[in-house]
């Protein structure tokens, strides 16, 4: 399959990472748009949040769980942090693998678009 995320996964394009475990990965976007960017990823090939089922939805839940401690391991659990998913066209995914955006590091404004 072609997809980039997978293949980060598969440890056949290397990243930076943050966290791993069975379930998912944590690692750091190459093109930054925070002092601090971080991608987590389910390490099953979901497309979107519109696939998100009863089936897989473990793997979702799960990375919520870990999200505190990726947290306080990059420094931001006490300042904040936000949290994005992007979905589909309109919501200007480019990855077609389900992912969460933590971007932190700063201040970030209010607004959310
Ligand atoms: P989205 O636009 O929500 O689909 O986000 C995709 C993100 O993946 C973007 O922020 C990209 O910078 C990031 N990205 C693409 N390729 C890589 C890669 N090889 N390693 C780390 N991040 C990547
Ligand atoms: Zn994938």
């Amino acid at each position: 399959m072609d997809c980039i995320f997978c293949k980060i996964i598969n440890g056949d394009i290397p990243s930076n990472k943050v966290y791993e475990d069975e379930f998912c990965l944590a690692f750091y976007d190459i093109a930054p748009q925070a002092p601090v960017h971080v991608i987590v990823v389910p390490k099953i090939h979901i497309p979107s949040a519109n696939d998100i089922t009863a089936e897989n939805s473990k793997y979702i839940s799960h990375i919520f769980e870990c999200i505190p401690s990726i947290a306080e391991e990059l420094g931001m659990a006490q300042a904040g942090y936000r949290l994005i998913n992007n979905c589909g066209r309109d919501g200007g995914q480019t990855v077609e693998h389900l992912h969460f955006h933590i971007l932190g590091g700063r201040t970030l404004g209010e607004g959310l678009i």
